[in-house]
């Protein structure tokens, strides 16, 4: 009856997994000069590191992992945006994005 779910995300154990190795990335060197622009990876904006939190391109939620190219950094702005949008909504954001407000 297992397969249900794994057709569809991690589960609850391969995402403390995920969750655990994003942790060790963020005190990487990686991860600093990621975020060292301090450039929000959606939508361009210059915030400051604290705002700055990291977002998982491909949500675990829908099979992402915690890999390098698959974390970015986001603010606060687009990352409660993301939460609460639609995918459809959430790609026409960034399609606005990618359009014209980015400095
Ligand atoms: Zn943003």
């Amino acid at each position: 009856m297992n397969e249900y779910f794994e057709s569809d995300g991690l589960d609850d154990a391969e995402k403390r997994i995920e969750r655990s190795k994003a942790r060790e990335l963020r005190k990487s060197r990686w991860w600093q000069q990621r975020t060292a622009s301090g450039r929000c990876y959606y939508c361009g904006r210059k915030v400051t590191f604290k705002e700055l939190s990291m977002d998982h391109l491909v949500p675990l939620a829908r099979g992402g992992r915690s890999t390098k190219s698959n974390l970015v950094p986001a603010c606060k702005d687009c990352n409660n945006r993301k939460k609460s949008m639609m995918p459809l909504e959430w790609e026409e954001y960034l399609e606005q994005n990618r359009e014209g407000k980015i400095t």
